[in-house]
Order: structure tokens, then sequence, then C-alpha cells
């Protein structure tokens, strides 16, 4: 029993070292690179990294409950407390899972969060809301409420999945680098496979729900939103929008907007 206990609090420590370590160090090194493409950013009129330290304590507090979601699912299937045997991982087979994880995934986040939009959890979800122009220090500037709801993911789906927990580590990693590009207010991923009829999203549409509040709800895929009736109205013309300034400023270096 013990040794149990142990094992459970060495992941989530080794999980919140490994969690807040890479975020402040891909933290600096991205706000260092951003720097020198204005070109990308989505609120040039705005400026987040006033509520960098705000945000910093924030995520160091939330992320306690988001690692211990992590390392309690890690922990059930490394002791096989799990309801079926994993499946076999393969060349193949692994990317499948990580995929079919953060398909579900998404799902997921589309519920949890507008329940967190939803009458008494509101006020559990407007911390996250304080930052109207994210940057890459705002992905996890959440309350423990948001943080068991959304990570809790990563808990129970070890445990009713036949998937092993490479699957689970991977998908967290991705999940980790992809959710503080995608609140950097910095835009990558505006193209045609991220507007209608296609179901990515780009860096602009997550940040729209930070400056407008009531859309896009999901995480990785505009799908549910559009299914819903929950995107933006103009999202599909500001991810073109984006894309044809990025390609502007990259053809042209001279018309990029100067950093200062
Ligand atoms: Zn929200
Ligand atoms: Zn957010």
């Amino acid at each position: 029993m013990t040794d149990a206990i142990l094992q459970f609090l060495g992941l989530w420590a080794l999980t919140y070292a490994l969690t807040f370590g890479t975020y402040l160090a891909f933290g600096w090194a991205f706000t260092v690179w951003s720097q020198r493409h204005p070109e990308r950013k989505i609120q040039p009129k705005r400026d987040g990294q006033k509520r960098r330290n705000t945000e910093i304590r924030a995520s160091a507090r939330s992320l306690i409950v988001t690692c211990g979601c992590f390392a309690a699912g890690l922990f059930c299937s490394l002791n096989g407390y799990t309801l079926f045997e994993p499946l076999a991982m393969t060349w193949w087979s692994f990317p499948l899972m990580v995929g079919v994880s953060i398909v579900l995934f998404d799902g997921w986040f589309y519920i949890v969060h507008r329940l967190g939009h939803t009458g008494m959890f509101k006020k559990y979800h407007l911390l996250h809301h304080q930052s109207v122009a994210p940057t890459v220090w705002s992905n996890y500037s959440d309350t423990w409420f948001d943080a068991w709801t959304q990570q809790g993911f990563f808990f129970v789906m070890p445990v009713i999945l036949p998937f092993a927990w490479p699957v689970f580590v991977a998908h967290r990693v991705f999940d980790h680098f992809n959710g503080m590009i995608g609140h950097s207010g910095f835009e990558f991923a505006a193209g045609p496979s991220s507007r209608t009829p296609w179901p990515l999203a780009s860096v602009t549409f997550h940040d729209m729900h930070h400056s407008t509040f009531n859309y896009n709800y999901a995480n990785h895929f505009s799908f549910w939103d559009r299914v819903f009736g929950t995107i933006h109205p103009d999202y599909d013309t500001r991810c073109a929008a984006m894309e044809e300034k990025i390609n502007a400023a990259t053809a042209e270096p001279s018309k990029a907007v100067p950093t200062r």
C-alpha cells in the first residue's frame, strides 16, 4: 500500500516537474521568437504579455490538478487497474490510437468547456477568460474546476479504453505544446484545412473564444462547434484574412508591421 502511494506521488511529482519546466522553457523561447514575427499576431492592439506573471502563478497552481489527473491515469495503466487489456502497439496502431484519443478528447473538451460557460459553473471558468488576448502563458491559467473537468480525461480514459500508457503520454505531450501554441496569440495554422469544409482549427479559432467569449468551444477541431452552431460567424473570414496577411508579409518582408 505504501509502495503504491509512493509510486503515485513519484509519478505526480515527475509529471509536474516536466510539465511546468517545459512550460517555462518553451514559453520563454516562444516569446523571444515571436517578437520577430509581428505579422502573425492575431490581436495586434492588445498586449497579453502584461499578464505573464499572473498567468505563470495561476498555472503553477492549476498544474497540480492537471498533473495529478495524468499521474493517476498513468498509475492505473502501469498497475493494470483498467477495464480491458491494452491492444498491441505497432507502427500503425500506435499513431491510430493517439489519433482516436485526440478526437475523443476534443468531444470531451467541448462538453465540459460549454459546462464552464453555463449558469453556476461560469464563475469557475472566468479566471481563464481574464486573458482576453491570450499568450503562450495562458494555457494553464485556470481554476482547479477547469483543470479537473478538462484534464480528468487523462485519468478516466486509461481506465476505460484498451490503450496502453504510451498512447496517453504521446497525446498529453501533443496537448501540452499544442495548447501553448493555440493560446500564443500568433497564427501558424491558418490555411484551407482550418476553414470550411475542413475540420481543423487555426490558432485564431481559440483566440476568438478569448476575445468574444461565447463561440468556438472546442480544442483541436472546429467540427463540434459547426455541428452545434457555436462557431463564430466571422471565423472562416478571419482565418482567411490571417492567412493572407502572413502570406503577404512573407512574400514582401518590407510590408510586415514593424516590431517597434
Ligand atoms: Zn471558455
Ligand atoms: Zn483558452
